[in-house]
């Protein structure tokens, strides 16, 4: 059962998708399968994730639920008929993950969905505006949000 990634994906550290490690105690590093001993002295190390590509080809008997998370589409028959959505439900689960991937707060899935926000400024947690942005609407969301904003007088 196959699936493609919509986008790029952390994953184990494997051959095909290797993982940065450094050894902190002899400073020796390199990529590769996952480990946890420094191939050089032993000591414990730590690896960065190995990273899948957008685009990259799952062949795995649970693909059908990276379709379901709306993180991959189906990319054989019998992905498809396992995930059992239509083009319209896929798209629902794939914007869904995408809110998610963007940190969007609960209270402002409406305001994302409508266009009036893509995400926050890390400065002060403001909207970042959409393509539909009013100040009205966001100066009410100001006034009902849980979070403080600190703005300049
Ligand atoms: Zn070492």
């Amino acid at each position: 059962m196959k699936a493609r990634l919509l986008r790029e994906e952390d994953c184990r550290p494997s051959a095909e998708y290797p993982g940065v490690w450094r050894c902190r105690a002899c400073n020796a590093s390199g990529s590769g399968p996952k480990l946890s001993r420094c191939p050089k002295c032993t000591s414990v190390v730590g690896q960065r994730t190995g990273t899948m590509p957008a685009g990259t080809v799952i062949d795995n008997p649970d693909a059908w639920k990276l379709v379901l998370m709306g993180v991959a589409v189906p990319e054989d028959e019998e992905c498809k008929e396992r995930a059992g959505l239509n083009a319209a439900e896929l798209a629902v689960r794939q914007a869904a993950q995408e809110r998610v991937r963007l940190g969007i707060a609960p209270g402002d899935y409406q305001a994302f969905d409508d266009g009036l926000m893509v995400g926050y400024n890390p400065d002060d947690g403001s909207w970042k505006p959409g393509p539909n942005y009013d100040e009205a609407a966001w100066q009410e969301r100001k006034q009902n949000s849980p979070i403080i904003i600190v703005e300049d007088e």
